[in-house]
């Protein structure tokens, strides 16, 4: 198995685990680009958004919900958030396991960059 995140899920390596259910784990960012900054993922490998097939709609759902969950719980829902999927070389993806990136804690401006 040489998926990174895939490793996070099966502990083989470690992370700053702040949220686990039987289908998602989340987990705080190595390098932060806000002051909360959690990575959001399916345990289940699906490499891109590209990949998500019928069978697995409810995956993003999952993943959307869990990040509004964490906003709420780190008392930042309300003022707002970010959130971000990448996708691919041109959309900024460089670990090919789905993720939503969780932002919190400072304004963020539009358009991304
Ligand atoms: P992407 O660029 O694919 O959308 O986001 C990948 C994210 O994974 C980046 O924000 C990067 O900092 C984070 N990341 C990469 N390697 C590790 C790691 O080993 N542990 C953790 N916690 N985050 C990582």
């Amino acid at each position: 198995m040489e998926c990174l995140f895939c490793k996070i899920v099966n502990r083989e390596i470690p992370a700053d685990i702040v949220y686990e259910d039987d289908h998602v784990l989340a987990f705080n960012d190595i390098d932060p680009q806000a002051p909360v900054h959690q990575l959001i993922i399916p345990k289940q490998h699906i490499a891109t958004l590209n990949d998500i097939a019928p069978d697995d709609l409810s995956v993003v759902g999952r993943l959307q919900y869990t990040a509004a969950t964490l906003a709420k719980q780190q008392g930042f829902a309300e003022d707002g958030y970010r959130v971000v999927m990448n996708c691919n070389a041109m959309g900024g993806q460089t670990v090919y396991h789905i993720h939503m990136h969780l932002l919190g804690g400072r304004q963020f401006t539009w358009p991304a960059g």
